[in-house]
């Protein structure tokens, strides 16, 4: 039968805290009363994930499916990889640590049956640490005016997708990419709830303080071209002042002789403009990087096995799969 709702979750080094996901998330959606599917999709995790995995689809076969990358490629393809694996018409994405409840889920699949076919969510009390609830805020205000994409809280992976914008974002071949932002982009009638947000229930955070600037470099890159005309605008700008400037001093070396005072100032406001420009270069060098792995076209992700119960088959593993499917 095909599943109504699927989730979908990425996994990296999570064994500490799977077991416990397990036991809340499977009732949960039984609760819930519709025919679901659950896809783990493991992001080439090097501790025991795959084999607790396996273990969970051994148990739950006929709600449980299972993606195995061959390496590390990122939550955000991570997720996408799932997405094509999605059979439902509703489709949810949850973090495998439990920061976000599934009992939640049922929330959100009712705001999709109300006819959103996005439904993002922003979390009542955030259970992080402080610099990153700031450091978080800012960038969202930031990232909003930059790119007009209204998700009021960014770093929150309970969503929900419909039918219709899952497809469309299964038709991307981004290699660098946001994916709540991505579907935002494709939904006709977004929304927002509240939902609840708990602390890590084991381990710890996969992010770095440079993963998370890498990642809003990918977000506003990947959305918005206003960084590269702020500094044409800039670039304009000074230029002007800059003609003012030499016409004012060509005048003063009529009027008052040669004169080198206020060296020092001319070097400060030098070294300004040096970082405004270094900063530039670099900015324009995250675009240009980015045309680059695009153009290079390799495999997004490579998909090792699917671990899914095949109706008519005795065998559960999808063998088929072992050719490898490979990602745009
Ligand atoms: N994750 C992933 N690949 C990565 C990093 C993280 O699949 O390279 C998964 C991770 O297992 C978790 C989710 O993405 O399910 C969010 O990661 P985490 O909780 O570490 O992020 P945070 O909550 O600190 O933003
Ligand atoms: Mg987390």
């Amino acid at each position: 039968m095909k599943p109504e709702l699927s989730i979908v979750i990425p996994i990296y080094n999570e064994e500490a805290g799977l077991g416990a996901l397990f036991e809340r998330l499977y009732p949960a959606l039984d609760k819930i009363g519709v025919p679901y599917e659950i896809v783990f999709v493991n992001d080439g995790s090097r501790d025991n994930s795959v084999s607790i995995l396996a273990e969970q689809f051994r148990t739950r076969p006929d709600v449980t499916r299972v993606v195995l990358f061959n390496g590390n490629y990122g939550q955000h393809m991570a997720i996408l990889a799932g997405f094509e694996a999605t059979r439902g018409e509703i489709v949810v994405t949850l973090d495998a640590d439990l920061q976000n409840p599934p009992e939640e889920i049922h929330k959100l699949v009712e705001k999709i049956r109300e006819g959103y076919d996005y439904v993002g969510s922003i979390r009542r009390k955030r259970q992080d640490s402080a610099w990153r609830t700031i450091a978080s805020k800012m960038m969202n205000r930031l990232r909003y005016r930059i790119t007009n994409i209204q998700i009021t809280d960014q770093g929150n992976m309970l969503r929900a997708y419909g039918r219709n914008v899952i497809d469309l974002v299964n038709q991307c071949g981004e290699v660098n990419t946001f994916v709540p932002a991505l579907a935002y982009k494709f939904s006709r009638k977004p929304t927002e709830i509240i939902v609840e947000h708990e602390e890590r229930a084991a381990g710890e955070s996969k992010y770095s303080l440079y993963s998370l600037i890498r990642l809003n470099f990918d977000l506003v890159t990947g959305f918005s071209l206003v960084p590269l005309q702020i500094f044409s605008m800039l670039g304009m700008v000074m230029s002007l002042l800059s003609a003012l400037l030499v016409v004012m001093l060509l005048i003063r070396r009529f009027i008052m002789g040669a004169e080198a005072e206020g060296v020092f100032t001319l070097f400060a406001i030098a070294f300004f403009f040096m970082g405004v420009i270094l900063f530039g270069i670099g900015l324009l060098g995250e675009y240009i990087g980015r045309i680059f792995q695009q153009v290079r076209a390799r495999p997004r992700y490579v998909v090792q096995t699917i671990l899914q119960h095949v109706p008519g088959k005795d065998e559960q593993i999808d063998l088929a799969v072992e050719k490898r499917q490979v990602g745009r």
